[in-house]
């Protein structure tokens, strides 16, 4: 999965063109910058290798999920649809907003349920945000169509999948915006790192605009450039996008990379009889990050993850036991445990969400083990890896 594994002199030759001109800052100091404009660079390489109208390039995929739901008019008081199973971050950037998330169930595409998403929806729904999960995506033209009937905005967090596409189209081109991380574990890395896309000029304005505290970036002079309204700071350095842009250049070299592995360790699992595979929408377009399957129950699911580990499989994750990817652990969010109210604390009851429940979901994930992709194994590795599984479950057949 993670781009630093594969990280060298491109990285460092890049780094070395910001230090030497001493300019860390994304905009402006254009005589001493020396021609190099690293976030600029990776904004216009991410868009093009997208097909996306616009890309802005930010501080981490947390701050692109805040900077889209801003840019899209998304805010205080408003619901949105989100699934249960995502790294926390995707709920914090809506606490942040004052949105109220609201949970949809999941199914075997380990995302976004179409059918669970259309009955949660009501009169204060403003959006729907599909996470594309562990390297693959949503029923995301289902998920559309049921925005563009409803008159919903649909923000994809594409964090964990850039790269996955569907039927050819890029995963985070299909909503009004899509977001994407580059923290240190994620497909491409810039160290810490996010980005926002969209096809739609007023987002991107929004957008690029309310990163920088609402500077319009509009003239050559930073000073005197007007404030359309109030913004925050969530800018990239330069340093961080010139990193980015040497490991977004190797992105389908990476790609190329994960699902050759992946399919071996898939043929490995694919005979035993009481393992089926997570259902990926567009196969093609897997990023192939990680291998997910379902196993009998949860407790066969514990046992082979435990019998896995032991044995020397690292990187198998067992998903519905851990505190950030399922909302069954997240008791500080079922809490709402902030440091202060919460934005909207005061004026808006938020459902109890300790009382919130999704056996579709939990059927699911109490049955699903997910095994990460590396980039760096050797073909001994790997078949060390096929034995491990062989061996494992044969023994608990
Ligand atoms: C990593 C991740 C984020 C947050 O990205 P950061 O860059 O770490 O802030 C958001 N959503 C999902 C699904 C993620 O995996």
């Amino acid at each position: 999965m993670p781009g630093f594994e594969w990280f060298g002199d491109e990285e460092r030759k890049e780094v070395q063109d910001v230090l030497d001109t001493g300019v860390l800052f994304r905009y402006g100091f254009d005589g001493a910058r020396k021609g190099h404009w690293k976030a600029r660079t990776f904004e216009e390489e991410l868009a093009k290798r997208l097909g996306a109208g616009f890309a802005h390039l930010c501080s981490s995929g947390t701050a692109a999920l805040s900077i889209a739901l801003a840019a899209c008019g998304v805010g205080a008081g408003d619901e949105v649809i989100v699934p249960p199973f995502t790294f926390v971050a995707s709920v914090e950037a809506l606490l942040t907003a004052g949105v109220i998330p609201v949970f949809a169930e999941i199914d075997e595409t380990l995302c976004l349920d179409p059918l669970s998403v259309l009955a949660a929806i009501t009169p204060q729904t403003r959006a729907i945000m599909p996470v594309h999960m562990c390297g693959a995506m949503a029923r995301i033209e289902e998920l559309k169509t049921i925005c563009d009937e409803n008159n919903l905005v649909l923000i994809e967090d594409a964090c964990q999948s850039l790269g996955a596409s569907c039927q050819g189209r890029s995963a985070g081109t299909f909503g009004h915006a899509g977001c994407f991380s580059f923290d240190p574990v994620k497909t491409v890395t810039c160290g810490e790192g996010g980005a926002v896309v969209t096809s739609d000029q007023m987002i991107y304005f929004n957008a690029q605009a309310y990163a920088d505290h609402g500077h319009d970036h509009v003239g050559a002079d930073r000073g005197i450039e007007g404030h359309p309204f109030l913004g925050m700071n969530y800018r990239i350095s330069e340093l961080n996008a010139a990193v980015g842009v040497a490991q977004l250049r190797k992105l389908d070299v990476i790609l190329a990379r994960q699902r050759a592995h992946k399919q071996i360790l898939k043929q490995a699992l694919a005979s035993y009889p009481n393992v089926s595979f997570r259902v990926i929408p567009d196969e093609a377009g897997d990023s192939a990050t990680f291998l997910s399957f379902f196993l009998e129950d949860a407790d066969h699911a514990r046992q082979v993850a435990r019998d896995l580990g032991a044995a020397g499989m690292d990187g198998c994750f067992y998903w519905y036991d851990n505190n950030w990817h399922y909302l069954r652990k997240w008791d500080h969010f079922k809490q709402l445990k902030s440091l202060s109210n919460l934005p909207f604390h005061l004026q808006t009851a938020y459902p109890d969400y300790s009382r919130v429940h999704l056996p579709q979901s939990d059927h699911i994930m109490s049955r699903t083990l997910s095994l990460q992709i590396k980039l760096s194994w050797t073909p001994e590795m790997l078949e060390k890896r096929v034995g491990i599984i062989e061996k494992v479950m044969n023994d608990r057949r």
